[in-house]
């Protein structure tokens, strides 16, 4: 049975309990009274009665009076007893439902006031409800506590990727008015990409809040999957080439239409062959394949570069996480481009996924999108 049920036939339950003992006193002091003023009040008044019939308006008096006597003091005890039994059920209720009720309410308002370690106990005879109650708001403030502290490395991991194009165009600018370095053309170039690579970084930032928060919105249409992998692949061919990388596109004849946004689509398959070509070294491969699979269409991307070791493979999807910190810095990466990717496939309908036989062993990335 669902907490709020037991509660409800808690509180019914202990309002019933109050009547009952209010009603069953009332029953009995009844019973007792009537019995026991029987011999000491209405017999000397009939036999008053018989002895002087004439008096038949004084006793009719008498007898009224003993009656309201009897009420009043069958109502008098059940109204002590209702209240009694309403402390008892009270004292019942304050220790199962209003002490931890009471309990839930501070730390809901330490939780306001930023405290997201707050947990809430209770003793074990607060009951099953009050036990789920708790375990419910203790699992909310935990998640939340979870959400602070990925906020507060989220801050960092942007302060410290911001930080290594600022110090380094911090550098030249420095070697430039010291007359370390020449003003001339290659360091310039050297400045403009720290600048670009800034650049990259905040559209990135910014793109993956959007995408994060929901603020983006997909056109769908049917695409022809086959057609895009082959225009990416082309798109792409020439900065495999300047590492001698063979990229080879898939070899399907005919078209596979599926439900996409063409142009997000595109976004995910020049990240994850860019990201192919970037990890693999020179004169390595890179093969793209498209098969149908149920009412999904598969997209791949493999490479025979440096792989992924098994240890890292759960965190690569997520924000700024790199396996090796200084061969993706180097080659530009910012550590969020299988995030935004994971993030568009999931809003297209589809899934993103790795396997890797570990270092060295190759990668493969597939990604999924509902057919037509
Ligand atoms: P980055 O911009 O650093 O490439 P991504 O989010 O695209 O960021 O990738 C996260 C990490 O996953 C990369 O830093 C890299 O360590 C690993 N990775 C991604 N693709 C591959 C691949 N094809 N082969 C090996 N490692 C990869």
């Amino acid at each position: 049975m669902p907490w709020y049920k037991r509660l409800r036939w808690r509180l019914v339950g202990s309002q019933f309990l109050v009547a009952l003992v209010g009603v069953s006193i009332m029953m009995l002091a009844t019973r007792i009274i009537i019995i026991n003023s029987a011999p000491v009040v209405l017999r000397p008044l009939l036999e008053a009665l018989l002895q002087n019939p004439g008096n038949l308006l004084q006793t009719e008096a008498d007898l009224i009076i003993a009656f309201r006597n009897a009420v009043l003091f069958s109502v008098l005890f059940a109204a002590v007893g209702a209240v009694v039994a309403g402390a008892f059920s009270s004292a019942l209720l304050w220790g199962t439902i209003i002490n931890p009720l009471r309990q839930v309410a501070d730390s809901s308002q330490r939780i306001a006031d930023g405290r997201f370690d707050e947990r809430v106990t209770v003793p074990e005879s607060s009951g099953v409800a009050m036990a789920q109650l708790v375990t419910s708001f203790n699992q909310m403030t935990a998640t939340l506590e979870q959400i602070e502290q990925q906020r507060v490395a989220l801050l960092g991991n942007i302060a410290h990727e911001l930080r290594t194009p600022l110090t380094g165009l911090k550098g030249y600018l420095e070697g430039l008015m010291d007359g370390l370095f020449p003003a001339n053309e290659e360091t310039f170039a050297w400045m403009t990409q720290e600048v670009d690579r800034l650049g990259r970084l905040v559209d990135d930032i910014q793109h993956l809040s959007r995408i994060e928060s929901g603020q983006f919105k997909l056109d769908f249409q049917p695409v022809d999957v086959v057609q895009l992998v082959q225009r990416v692949t082309a798109q792409l061919y020439v900065q495999a080439q300047s590492k001698q990388i063979d990229l080879q596109g898939p070899s399907v004849p005919q078209p596979i239409l599926a439900l996409a946004d063409a142009d997000r689509a595109a976004q995910v398959l020049i990240n994850l062959v860019g990201n192919a070509i970037r990890y693999t070294p020179q004169a390595g491969h890179v093969w793209l394949t498209v098969q149908e699979n149920g009412r999904f269409v598969e997209i791949s991307v493999q490479d025979d570069g440096v792989g992924i070791p098994p240890d890292a493979m759960p965190y690569i999807f997520e924000r700024f996480y790199r396996v090796d910190q200084s061969r993706s810095r180097t080659s530009g990466g910012s550590g969020i481009g299988l995030t935004i990717s994971r993030h568009l496939v999931w809003a297209m309908g589809g899934e993103l996924t790795a396997v890797s036989d570990g270092l060295d062993q190759g990668s493969c990335f597939t990604f999924t999108l509902p057919l037509v």
